[in-house]
């Protein structure tokens, strides 16, 4: 009897399975509750989502965790809690049958979880996974982190063509950085000014790789780069948000201001909102002292969205109307933009109800459009776009931002 006993308790001990584990303590990370279900290796994993400053317009459009112990086992994980609030609209779900979420083996590269499932019903992802690794890394998509900006500005700051400068600092005193990118040996009278910001929602990790290959492009011995350099002065932000980035933020800044909004009212004299959102403030005062210095032509701000590709400004005359559509044109050439699915032509906004960035046309006048690209499925590819994807778009970008206000 004492020899089953101790049989039995060996057996556990050799084939018990080491639990699962949940890890989201690392930069970019994100994930809340989480609750084991009766079938094993079966989880219901909760989305935490932001709040804005007044509580309201919770966003759920990231996450960003590791499982451990987890090789040649069934695992289910139920992605749950996705219904939100946009603009103040209850109800709002950043998901959909298809979007798939990403795995890594390795944490760097990462594939599309094509046997999601989406039950349309609850708003829950069902994703069934088999990993052949012991620690599967899984995130809504693939995550571009503060640290991998901050190793990026570095290695370009190398380059004789980038000059680095810090013009702000976040609430939680991070530098934000400018590069600006030209041929310095070419005098800048007569180039043309092109700006470019991404990542102002840190969840848009999409628009970090389409910021690092245009800089890459910019950079490089491509004869069209190098016409590039010699005609126009690049200005690029690559970030707008390094707080959320690093921790895993989703659309707000640690205050729970929203950096896309409040363009149109914040005040570069006022204390309180230097505090409250000095990543707007910051951003402001050295848009419009470039500005000053030099002007605009064309200034794009990149996001992300759940459902087709869109351009949105608030440009009001003919000439920066027709400005928009020509670089429209161009952007679907060179890239996999595509806004006819669904038809989705420029959206243009009343100027003075503009409170995105888009307002810097009826504040200063400087030509501002919102690029938005989906993260759902893409037609024009028909698969899910990768970040090489992304990053072979930066370099389209660029080349269409020029073509639309070059010299003659
Ligand atoms: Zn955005």
């Amino acid at each position: 009897m004492r020899f089953i006993v101790c049989f039995l308790m060996l057996s556990v001990f050799v084939f018990a399975e080491e639990p699962i584990r949940f890890n989201s303590h690392f930069p970019g990370g994100s994930l809340g509750k989480i609750l084991a279900l009766e079938k094993p290796d079966s989880f219901r994993c909760f989305i935490p989502g932001q709040y804005n400053e007044a509580g309201r317009n919770r966003q759920t459009s990231w996450f960003f965790f590791r499982i451990e112990n987890v090789k040649d086992r069934d695992v289910t994980l139920i992605m749950t809690d996705y219904i939100g609030e946009y603009n103040l609209r209850l109800g709002a779900v950043p998901m959909k049958a298809s979007i798939q979420p990403v795995c890594s083996e390795d944490g760097k590269t990462w594939k599309h979880i094509d046997t999601m499932i989406w039950d349309n019903e609850k708003k829950e992802a069902i994703l069934r996974l088999h990993p052949k690794t012991d620690t599967l890394w899984i995130a809504h998509v693939p995550p571009y982190t503060h640290s991998r900006i901050f190793d990026f500005v570095r290695e370009m700051d190398t380059s004789p063509y980038v000059r680095v400068e810090v013009f702000g600092e976040t609430v939680q005193k991070r530098p934000l950085h400018l590069l600006t990118i030209t041929d310095w040996n070419v005098d800048d009278t007569k180039k043309v000014h092109l700006f470019l910001m991404t990542r102002q929602h840190a969840w848009e990790a999409p628009t970090s790789f389409i910021g690092e290959g245009a800089v890459r492009f910019l950079i490089s011995d491509n004869p069209q780069a190098v016409e590039i350099r010699r005609q126009a002065v690049v200005s690029f932000v690559p970030t707008l948000d390094p707080d959320g980035c690093e921790s895993g933020g989703v659309r707000f800044n640690r205050n729970g201001y929203d950096l896309n909004r409040h363009w149109s009212h914040i005040d570069i004299r006022s204390k309180n909102d230097l505090q409250r959102m000095p990543e707007i403030f910051y951003a402001l005062k050295m848009i419009t002292s470039l500005h000053a210095q030099k002007p605009i032509d064309l200034l794009m701000s990149l996001h992300n969205q759940e459902t087709g590709d869109c351009l949105m400004t608030a440009v009001d005359t003919e000439i920066t109307k027709s400005m928009m559509r020509h670089f429209e044109i161009f952007l679907s050439e060179n890239t996999f933009f595509d806004s006819t699915h669904p038809k989705m032509p420029i959206r243009f906004t009343i100027p003075e109800k503009a409170d995105s960035i888009e307002a810097l046309w009826n504040r200063h006048r400087i030509p501002v459009a919102i690029l938005e690209i989906r993260v759902e499925q893409h037609p024009k590819l028909n698969r899910h776009t990768t970040s090489e994807d992304f990053i072979n778009f930066g370099n389209g970008l660029i080349r269409s931002m020029f073509d639309t206000v070059k010299k003659p």
